[in-house]
């Protein structure tokens, strides 16, 4: 069993070279998270790596660690020397095997941080499985090393307790949605990922076709065209949680390739589509630990504007309120534009610098901020006796206002007022967020926003464009607006937002060929172009389609609001940088010319 020593290589490294035990018929008889008290005396077989290890000469300490916790494991010299001796030659991230009996601590060598603590596996048995080079950072939730290194080697960066906690609880949350969306009835089915373009607002990821030369498959934005004809099909109640690609410039937080709940239904409203979700999101959560309890309230796009500035809105802080009409007529009224009033609650005395702050960011916001509550409650008594009473703001509570300081936008005037205002909301919010715990985590806050407009306007290329995606349908009273009034017109479209993250859309469908026609037209297709592009749909639509809708929910994000981190990459096992990059596999990398030819590609530059 003895192992031979390390080699020196030429460049001054030390390279193990053990020979190594197999495996063999050799079972666990615990994990390394097991044993308690209760089991002394008790012999176990247990597998995993070597977490940290101290070696006292005649004792040798190791922690060893599998998904399920560590255990302290001791070779003494005196028991068996051989066995010590090969114990000595295990470094840090071996895969070792040690088999022994289970011996209590005495109570000064307690180790309180582990729910092993209480016990220690005394080894007469061991097998050296695998060496491991020297890791190149130590397996500790608190790390001092970029993100670069541990995404250069993920495999070891998984191995860390918390990344493995959050892997877990994202098995854990999918299992539970599998688990509620079978028992209400859906079936699970897969869609291509090698497909024609859907759009949903981004640029496709496109795979050129060697057996149809000039031609491209797209990879999915999501399933969307393929979920409806699933409804053509007569499935009913279709969930899928899938990959999903999308060629966007990345911001911090994105990326190309995210997964999604995606479901679909026949025969629906909104409101049983919010039933499904808010029973799947329950159940969900559960598995994470935390509780929610349906219905979660719900408000319209309107709305959240006009008391958030957002159609996202984080409802643990206080909505603004408009006062334009308090202040009408006086000098800072503006331009009949919204005025807010804005409270962040229990903030106490801020500084002159901080309420310059406030200010500054207002300015680059167009707003006019007004800071100082006394200044206005002296010069408008009145009005700002209404203000707090609508308000409900205190002494101790911080309270602005503002409002728009400059040319309105032509199409959208009081929506981007709006904005701003709620910019500035979250801004002094967060701000004081630290101040009286105002953004608490494990507080969490569903809202659904219904009835957001059809169009948006897109001031690059001049035109009205879905605000969700072409498919989604215009409230029945709405329909002649298509036409006449995009700005207004409403759309059957939802929203589920969870403290502020925009958790999932979804909408009912357009299940008449004639009015998806009709909706294509007011998009600028023409119809050509909607046959070109979307001829299968529309014919599909032409079989009987029923009334259908859905939604789709981004599980990265939700996991990582679940497990508290602040970037979806801690919740994916092999994410990508913000570039896009896959720094372990370096993708994306070049092909062999030769599969280029084949392709029909060649590059005018690289
Ligand atoms: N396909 C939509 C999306 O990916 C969701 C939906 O409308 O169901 O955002």
């Amino acid at each position: 069993m003895r192992g031979r020593p390390y080699n020196t290589m030429s460049n001054g490294e030390q390279q193990y070279s053990l020979k190594l035990d197999f495996l063999g018929d050799l079972k666990r008889s615990h994990h390394c998270g097991a044993l308690r008290a209760n089991d002394e005396g008790s012999r176990a077989l247990l597998m995993g790596w070597v977490h940290r290890r101290r070696d006292l000469g005649g004792l040798i300490f190791l922690h060893l660690r599998d998904i399920h916790g560590i255990t302290q494991v001791v070779f003494r010299a005196e028991m068996d020397s051989d066995i010590h001796a090969r114990a000595e030659h295990i470094r840090g991230e071996f895969v070792v095997a040690v088999e022994g009996h289970v011996e209590k601590r005495s109570a000064e060598t307690i180790n309180a941080n582990l729910p092993t603590g209480e016990i220690e596996l005394v080894a007469d048995k061991v097998w050296i499985l695998n060496e491991s080079r020297p890791a190149p950072f130590p397996m500790e939730d608190d790390l001092s090393i970029t993100e670069e290194v541990r995404l250069k080697h993920r495999y070891i960066d998984l191995r860390r307790h918390r990344m493995q906690e959050n892997i877990r609880m994202r098995s854990a949350v999918s299992f539970a949605v599998r688990q509620s969306l079978y028992d209400q009835g859906f079936h699970e089915i897969e869609t291509p990922f090698m497909t024609r373009s859907t759009p949903e607002g981004a640029r496709d990821f496109i795979i050129p076709s060697r057996l149809s030369l000039g031609n491209f498959y797209a990879l999915p934005q999501s399933p969307q065209i393929f979920k409806q004809l699933l409804m053509v099909g007569g499935y009913e109640r279709y969930f899928q949680i899938v990959r999903c690609f999308r060629d966007e410039d990345l911001r911090a937080d994105r990326q190309p390739e995210f997964t999604q709940i995606d479901l679909e239904m026949s025969f629906v409203q909104q409101n049983d589509v919010f039933g499904v979700i808010e029973a799947m999101l329950e159940k969900a959560f559960a598995a994470a630990g935390a509780t929610v309890k349906a219905p979660f309230p719900r408000i319209t796009y309107k709305q959240a504007m006009d008391s958030y500035g957002i159609d996202k809105p984080d409802t643990r802080i206080p909505p603004f309120h408009r006062v334009e009409a308090l202040f009408e007529g006086t000098p800072i009224s503006g331009n009949g534009l919204p005025m807010v009033a804005i409270v962040v609650p229990k903030v106490g005395q801020i500084s002159r610098k901080e309420r310059d702050e406030l200010k500054a960011y207002g300015q680059e916001k167009s707003l006019r901020v007004f800071d100082d509550p006394k200044r206005l409650e002296r010069d408008f008594p009145e009005q700002m006796a209404k203000v707090r009473e609508i308000t409900g703001a205190g002494e101790d509570d911080l309270l602005l206002l503002a409002n728009w300081a400059a040319e309105p936008d032509e199409h959208l005037p009081e929506r981007e007022a709006l904005k701003a205002c709620g910019q500035l909301r979250l801004f002094a919010a967060q701000k004081y967020a630290d101040r009286h715990k105002l953004l608490d985590p494990k507080q969490f806050n569903f809202l659904w926003v219904v009835d957001f407009p059809m169009f948006e306007w897109d001031p690059e290329d001049n035109r009205w464009v879905a605000a969700h995606h072409p498919f989604t349908s215009v409230h029945d009273q709405d329909l002649d607006l298509l036409t006449t009034d995009p700005a207004n017109c409403r759309a059957k479209s939802y929203d589920i937002v969870l403290n502020g993250v925009e958790l999932g859309s979804g909408s009912i469908r357009i299940h008449r060929a004639d009015v998806q026609q009709k909706v294509f037209g007011a998009l600028g297709f023409t119809p050509e172009d909607a046959q070109h592009r979307f001829g299968f749909l529309l014919e599909g639509l032409s079989y009987g389609a029923p009334p259908h809708g859905g939604i789709a929910l981004g599980l990265d994000r939700m996991v990582m609001i679940l497990a508290g981190e602040t970037s979806i990459r801690d919740v994916i096992a092999f994410p990508k940088t913000a570039k896009g990059t896959d720094l372990m596999c370096e993708a994306p990398s070049d092909v062999p010319e030769k599969l280029l030819r084949d392709l029909g590609l060649t590059f005018l530059r690289r």
